[in-house]
C-alpha cells in the first residue's frame, strides 16, 4: 500500500492524524540528517527541531501553498530550505558574492560548476562525487581549479571561502531566478533518466550562466541523497513529536496492526 506525498499533504490539510503521523515518521529523520550536515553542533538541539516541525504544522506552512500536486522530492527540498533559513549562519569573514563567482568560474562546465557549488553546501568531494555521478577525485580536481580561479579574482582568499560563504550564496542564488529558469521537474527528469539529449544540452547551456539553476539542481540531488540515507521512525520514536504537534494516537486496527505485529 503506497501512501503518496500528495495524500499526506491532503490529510495534513484536513488535520487527519494519518497525514501527520506519516510526516513525523518519514520526514523527522530527513530534517535530523540535514541538521547534522549543516549544523553539526546543533544536531541534537531538540528545541530547534521542534521549532521546525511546529512551523511546518502551521496553517500558513509551505506544505499547503503548492499549486501543483506535491511530489516527495519537492516536499523535502522545501523542508530543507525552511531548515536552512532557521539556522542563523554567521557572516563570512571574507565575503564573496555571485558576481565574483560568475566572473571567476566562467570557464567551468555545468557539472564542474555543480562540483564547486556543492562545496558551498558543505559537501566533501567524497559525498559530492556520487551525487554528480563522477569520481571524488574528479570533484577534487575541479575544486582545486575553481579555488585557483577564485583566488585570481579576490583580494584576500582562503581555501574554505566557498563553504564559509555558503549560506549567503545560497540565499543570493535562490533570489535571482530568470524567466528562462528551469522547473524542479526538469532536474528530477535528469535524476530519473527521463531527459532527452536536446533537453540536456539546453540545460547545460542555461546552467553555465545561471547560479539559481545550479543551486536548484544541486539541491534536488541533495534531496535524493537525503532520502536514500533516511529510515522512518518507529511508532515509539514518533511519540514525542506526535505529542508536540497534538496529533491523536493512531488507531491500531486493520492492516496497520498486522504490520505492527510482524
Ligand atoms: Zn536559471
Amino acid at each position: 500500500m503506497i501512501y503518496t506525498c500528495y495524500e499526506m499533504v491532503r490529510d495534513c490539510r484536513d488535520r487527519l492524524p494519518e497525514g501527520w503521523m506519516h510526516f513525523i515518521s518519514h520526514y523527522v529523520p530527513v530534517v535530523r540528517q540535514a541538521l547534522a550536515h549543516y549544523a553539526p553542533g546543533r544536531a541534537g538541539d531538540r528545541a530547534l527541531l521542534d521549532h521546525i516541525l511546529v512551523t511546518v504544522h502551521k496553517p500558513e506552512s509551505f506544505m499547503f501553498q503548492s499549486t501543483e500536486p506535491p511530489e516527495e522530492r519537492w516536499f523535502v527540498a522545501q523542508l530543507r530550505q525552511l531548515m536552512v533559513a532557521e539556522l542563523a549562519a554567521p557572516a563570512a569573514e571574507i565575503s564573496i558574492g555571485l558576481e565574483t563567482l560568475t566572473a571567476a568560474l566562467e570557464p567551468l562546465t555545468m557539472t564542474e560548476k555543480q562540483a564547486a557549488w556543492f562545496e558551498t553546501m558543505r559537501y566533501s568531494a567524497a559525498q559530492a562525487g556520487p551525487m554528480l555521478r563522477v569520481s571524488p577525485e574528479t570533484v577534487e580536481k575541479v575544486r582545486d581549479r575553481a579555488a585557483e580561479l577564485i583566488r585570481g579574482q579576490v583580494d584576500s582568499w582562503r581555501r574554505t571561502l566557498l563553504a564559509e560563504n555558503g549560506p549567503a550564496l545560497g540565499r543570493e542564488a535562490a533570489a535571482v531566478a530568470t524567466h528562462d529558469c528551469l522547473p524542479t521537474k526538469a532536474f528530477l527528469d535528469v535524476v530519473d533518466g527521463r531527459t532527452t539529449w536536446r533537453d540536456r544540452e539546453m540545460m547545460d547551456r542555461h546552467l553555465r550562466t545561471c547560479w539559481h539553476c545550479v543551486d536548484h539542481f544541486c539541491r534536488m540531488l541533495e534531496v535524493v541523497h537525503l532520502l536514500r540515507g533516511s529510515q522512518p521512525l518507529s511508532e515509539a520514536e514518533s511519540e514525542p513529536f506526535r505529542t508536540l504537534l497534538g496529533v491523536a494516537a493512531p488507531k491500531r486496527t486493520g492492516w496497520k496492526r498486522l504490520i505492527g505485529r510482524a
